[in-house]
């Protein structure tokens, strides 16, 4: 056995912790170290050194992309298939233990994952039946305590809500809306880790069983664990395995959705004589990188602190530049890309990150105005879109009648003349008598508590139903997919409605078919029928697998997403005060300190160039904002910045919405800019109304500007005929 492969293109430190004896360790090192390359390169040590076998050894990682990078890079290591290594997520590995124990878990073997969007309605429909005012209890009020709760193991019965109403209140939608996901076999995300654990402790037998086979855990990410996941390890580990977690406290990110900190020194204390690497060679980004990362989160208190230095040279500066507005700061972006693109970088090198997805749509127009593939990770994922959700609901209907979440998505969609106060009916006689929304319209149908138009409405969709259930029964997954979308009318209802957007949906669900078509079993799965595990696989990686990883395209994706991975590349969009950090971390310390570990996040992610952009005026959420460069720009040493101020011509009345700009000669085109307009600025056409100058050619009378407008697109326009006016 060449044991030295194994510790090829590793420093000491990293060699250390590799081939350590088996005990607990923790590798506590910041961005970049190689705390992922120590993981795999262990994991391959085990295996080839101290001849574990691959069934023994379970690793937990962040996505489920780290995940199958995980795997690739051991098997090319290893130089043999995996397959029975268990290596995923939080979710999808204790997503895989209930499906296999279902009936220990007291769950019915059709269950389902429903994500927070269906999680919502669901609570909308609570509050309403309790006759709860929305202004008082909002939604996602009782959804983030229900979620805190369960993140932190607790069920209604382990809360004491004391004598204050509204935390009894709570208390109470969280008990009802658990009996009415326990009736419809839904199991949202925070239920999925915590009935998981539950399942360790109240079945010791099982318990055991994996406490046997796991003799080695391996968790990346360390930091953002939250407490149930905490203890799932914790249990699971017992007084035997070995544990391994890697993880940096200057990047948790997660602290709004329950990760603690603080799990990094619990691990200490809990994990007997478990040893603490640190590493502290950066291998990832330039000298000037790395430093001006360093010096951002050095802003932070209360840090467990580490240095970091690299051999690489200083390379570029980082790029700020200071844009008129979204449009402009997205052009701007996408020149950049092209340049690369033209001087032989490839598209995905390049990575656009955000602070939320809304961002992404000016971004998305003008990489396609460009021609230029990119993929979205993340986000706007595929099966979160409305479309696909409505026909993925049928099917999950089609599966499990009793699916109260997916009944409420379809039953009136398309409109079928279900009016609210008959859903009203059917949700409090479900509610009455213990019912999911299926029993409870039987019932109302075989008593004819509903009569007449509406019992007809209601009998209709059953049938509805019932029929694509039969219809579909021998159906390949796809055929059936694709009958649903024409069967259940949501084809016509996009068809009817025209437009754009109606297109795109209906592009989607053609796409879907091709999921479906593509989709492959996964084999640990194999007992639980193929509609069903697609249906899951759709709601656990909503999105990882949306676009083909083959094309070369530009990656998108949110602060959130790019954790633990690096790109040649990186645009740090809108990066303003009131976006990042956001509005709410504004006004409270502590998600300050967050918010400025999510850009250490975002600058560590670039190897070679960075570039951070902000735009002076923005249209975001449906307004239009005024802002300021982020403090974070401001906490990055000027020595490693290099400003970029547009050249565009600055017309009197730009120059006074943004006194601040000095005018530039001219605009930096082949070819002067006469036309008294300039890039970015907002106009208005007689006919087209609305739209933003982006581009302009020639002089004199030929001259010509480009507009793109709101409702209609990009227009080249004579600038003499055009009679634009400045808004
Ligand atoms: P993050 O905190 O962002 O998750 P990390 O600590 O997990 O980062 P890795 O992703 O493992 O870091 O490594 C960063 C980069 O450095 C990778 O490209 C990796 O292949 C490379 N690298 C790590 N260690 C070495 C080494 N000893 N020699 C050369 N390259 C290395
Ligand atoms: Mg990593």
């Amino acid at each position: 056995m060449d044991v030295s492969r194994l510790l090829d293109g590793l420093n000491d430190k990293q060699r250390e912790a590799v081939g350590a004896p088996l005990s607990n360790m923790l590798v506590l090192a910041g961005a970049g170290s190689g705390k992922t390359r120590v993981l795999t390169h262990r994991i391959a040590w085990l295996m080839q050194v101290e001849q574990q076998s691959p069934y023994s050894i379970l690793a937990v990682t962040f996505t489920n992309k780290a995940a199958a990078e995980m795997r690739e890079r051991v098997e090319k290591v290893v130089g043999s298939n995996m397959g029975r290594m268990w290596i995923g997520t939080f979710h999808g590995l204790a997503h895989r233990i209930l499906r296999t124990h279902f009936q220990d878990a007291n769950l019915p073997q059709s269950f389902q994952i429903i994500d927070s969007d269906d999680q919502l309605r669901l609570l909308k429909r609570i509050l309403k039946s309790l006759n709860l005012d929305d202004k008082q209890y909002p939604p996602r009020q009782a959804q983030a305590y229900i979620n805190g709760k369960k993140d932190q193991g607790l069920r209604p019965k382990h809360i004491d809500a004391g004598g204050f109403p509204i935390e009894q209140n709570l208390l109470n939608i969280y008990k009802i809306y658990q009996e009415s996901c326990d009736r419809a076999g839904l199991v949202d995300f925070a239920e999925i880790l915590l009935r998981a654990h539950e399942l360790w402790l109240n079945k010791p037998h099982i318990l055991n069983h994996y406490q046997d086979r796991f003799r080695h855990i391996l968790v990346d990410e360390f930091q953002d664990t939250n407490a149930i996941q905490y203890a799932w390890i914790r249990v699971l580990a017992g007084n035997s395995a070995n544990v391994m977690i890697v993880g940096d406290d200057d990047q948790s990110i997660y602290g709004w959705r329950g990760a603690q900190i603080e799990n990094l020194h619990r691990f200490l204390k809990d994990f007997p004589g478990a040893e603490t690497v640190r590493l502290e060679q950066n291998y990832r980004s330039t000298g000037n990188i790395l430093k001006a990362s360093n010096d951002l989160i050095a802003n932070n208190p209360e840090r467990l602190g580490k240095k970091l230095w690299t051999e690489d040279k200083d390379g570029e500066p980082i790029s700020v530049y200071c844009a008129f507005n979204e449009m402009d700061e997205a052009k701007f972006i996408v020149g950049r890309i092209n340049d690369w693109q033209d001087k032989g970088g490839s598209l995905s090198d390049c990575a656009i990150l955000y602070r939320s997805n809304a961002q992404s749509r000016v971004l998305e127009e003008a990489l396609l105005h460009r021609g230029l593939a990119y993929r979205i990770y993340g986000g706007l994922r595929f099966f979160e879109r409305q479309e696909i959700k409505d026909a993925m609901g049928y099917m999950r209907l089609i599966n499990n009648k009793d699916d109260d979440a997916a009944f409420e998505r379809v039953v009136n969609t398309p409109t079928r003349g279900i009016g609210d106060r008959t859903l009203e009916i059917i949700r409090s006689t479900a509610r009455q008598q213990q019912l999911t929304l299926w029993q409870a319209s039987l019932r109302l149908l075989e008593e004819k508590v509903l009569a007449g138009r509406a019992a007809n409405a209601v009998r209709g969709f059953m049938d509805l139903i019932i029929n694509m259930r039969t219809d579909t029964a021998d159906m390949l997954l796809y055929r059936m997919a694709d009958s649903v979308i024409n069967q259940s009318g949501l084809r016509a209802m996009y068809e009817a409605e025209k437009g754009e957007k109606a297109q795109a949906r209906i592009e989607n669900l053609n796409e879907l078919v091709t999921a479906a078509r593509s989709f492959e079993m996964p084999e640990e799965l194999e007992d639980m029928g193929e509609l069903n595990a697609f249906l899951s696989h759709a709601a656990l990686e909503a999105g990882e697998g949306q676009a083909d990883a083959f094309t070369d395209a530009v990656q998108l994706m949110t602060l959130h997403s790019a954790k633990g991975l690096e790109f040649p590349m990186v645009f740090m969009a809108g990066v303003e005060e009131g976006i990042f950090p956001s509005k709410m971390a504004l006004d409270e310390g502590d998600r300050l300190d967050e918010e400025r570990r999510l850009c250490y996040v975002g600058m560590t992610r670039a190897m070679q160039k960075l570039y951070i952009s902000y735009a002076e005026s923005r249209r975001i959420y449906g307004r239009e904002d005024y802002a300021r460069p982020s403090r974070f720009i401001n906490e990055i040493p000027q020595e490693y910045v290099e400003q970029i101020r547009l050249q565009a011509q600055v017309s009197p009345s730009m120059s006074s919405r943004f006194p601040s700009r000095t005018p530039a000669p001219s605009f930096s085109q082949s070819s002067a800019n006469t036309t008294g307009f300039s890039v970015g600025q907002r106009v208005k056409h007689f006919k087209f109304a609305e739209g933003v100058v982006t581009n302009f050619e020639g002089t004199g009378e030929k001259a010509r500007i480009q507009v793109n407008f709101r409702d209609f697109g990009s227009k080249w326009l004579l600038v003499s005929l055009a009679k634009l006016e400045a808004c």
